[in-house]
């Protein structure tokens, strides 16, 4: 979650139509043509913010802080496997329909489909946790699942995915 930013409208009179938001510190400035009608102000203002929002959110969803991502929550929940749960590389696939992550011990590369990078930050924790313990257990044996047990949303986040796989009938299993 991130807090409410505070706004800071800018009226340009060089300004005809277009509009632009930029992120400076804490603060959200959003250029608007001097002529906008105070509704016009109101309605471009929460456009920007949404724009904003999808734009940062994509740049965080890359390869490089899926892998850093990754590091924490091994540091964070395997912190007695470190050797086994540090991945050599972690990466968003669009070629993994029947699956939402897989991993290959013996090189320690993961890979998380694409289908995972819309979903909220905490499932997307699952699924790389998920992953990070089959570097330590490759199988789906009770030692593997009591590994991700340590994460707090493990149920939560195979719930939400069961529903996800459910609605869309894409049948991923885990
Ligand atoms: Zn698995």
């Amino acid at each position: 979650m991130t807090r409410k930013p505070v706004i800071e409208v800018r009226r340009s009179k060089r300004r005809r139509r277009t509009v632009s938001a930029y992120r400076d510190g804490e603060r959200v400035v959003v250029l608007i043509p001097a002529q906008f009608s105070r509704a016009e102000e109101r309605e471009w203002v929460d456009r920007m913010l949404e724009r904003l929002a999808a734009r940062e959110q994509r740049a965080r969803r890359t390869d490089t802080e899926l892998t850093a991502r990754a590091h924490r929550l091994a540091a964070r929940y395997l912190p007695d496997h470190p050797a086994a749960s540090r991945p050599t590389s972690v990466r968003w696939v669009q070629n993994q329909n029947g699956r939402w992550g897989s991993c290959t011990p013996a090189d320690g590369t993961i890979r998380i489909s694409h289908r995972v990078q819309e979903m909220p930050d905490w499932v997307i924790d699952y699924v790389l946790l998920h992953e990070l313990s089959h570097l330590v257990i490759p199988s789906h044996s009770s030692a593997f699942w009591a590994l991700v047990a340590r994460y707090p949303k493990s149920e939560r986040a195979r719930g939400y995915l069961e529903g996800v796989s459910a609605a869309a009938g894409l049948g991923i299993t885990e």
